[in-house]
């Protein structure tokens, strides 16, 4: 389905051994932005997170609503596009954010945080991989608009402007902005935990394929989407919009923002 499932984007190359006033850059299409390896105070609240493997969703529980009934309930961010040409506002910070255990983190990666609507989520569809026997972490989730600033303009710098829009995300256009968004990867993943296309083809990457809309998550850019969404495939990128919304997604064959354009055209 990919075009090139195995090659390994050339900014990872360079991401690997950059280093850059002190943050660790995360290659990441759509948003690749410096992770902080210590946590900030930014984070509102903290929340324990189960440290046992939490139960599996059951994809049952979405069928109870409808995705239109849920989006007229829902925050307007949950289902906002985000994209290249609609951006969020530069003031936006993602309300709510709870820090997710470290335990579900990188290593190297901890303080990962995202709004507390996708937390026990996450935290559970990780759970769940791993019962299966597959180990999946975040190694970015939330971001600023000033991180996501310092971060094109590293690439800028890198690559050049027009690569660098093709696989980093200017300034207000990161769904990571909304706080509803991680990457999530293997260390199987070409070298170690990297965002590699390599992922998608990994039992990992098929397993998040498969059961991210069970907990709620939408893959954002899917292989050869990048006409549409103007980025890459991105296995790792998931965005969390509910499990009635994300049933439907899924069921729907859409890429995420063709799906959310056509649910905010029927609001
Ligand atoms: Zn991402």
């Amino acid at each position: 389905m990919n075009r090139h499932p195995f090659a390994r984007p050339r900014a990872l190359l360079i991401a690997s051994s950059v280093a850059f006033v002190g943050l660790l850059l995360v290659a990441c299409g759509e948003t690749e932005a410096p992770v902080r390896v210590v946590a900030t105070a930014s984070v509102v609240t903290t929340t324990a997170t189960p440290t046992a493997a939490a139960p599996a969703a059951t994809p049952t529980a979405a069928a109870a609503t409808s995705c239109a009934a849920y989006a007229k309930a829902a925050d307007p961010f949950l289902l906002r596009v985000v994209d290249k040409q609609r951006a969020l506002p530069s003031d936006f910070t993602a309300p709510d954010r709870q820090l997710v255990d470290d335990q579900w983190a990188v290593p190297g990666f901890p303080g990962q945080s995202m709004r507390a609507i996708a937390v026990e989520p996450m935290v559970q569809m990780l759970s769940a991989a791993q019962a299966q026997g597959v180990r999946i972490r975040i190694k970015s989730s939330y971001r600023s608009y000033s991180e996501q600033a310092t971060t094109f303009q590293f690439w800028v710098n890198q690559l050049g402007e027009a690569q660098a829009r093709r696989e980093s995300a200017t300034p207000g256009n990161s769904e990571h902005q909304l706080g509803t968004t991680a990457d999530v990867i293997s260390a199987n993943s070409g070298t170690g935990w990297e965002l590699v296309e390599q992922f998608g083809a990994l039992p990992e990457g098929k397993w998040v394929a498969a059961h991210a809309h069970e907990f709620g998550f939408a893959i954002s850019y899917p292989p050869d989407g990048e006409a549409i969404t103007g980025y890459v495939w991105e296995p790792w990128h998931v965005r969390y919009i509910g499990k009635p919304c994300a049933a439907e997604w899924q069921s729907s064959g859409l890429t995420l923002v063709r799906f959310l354009e056509r649910l905010a055209s029927a609001r």
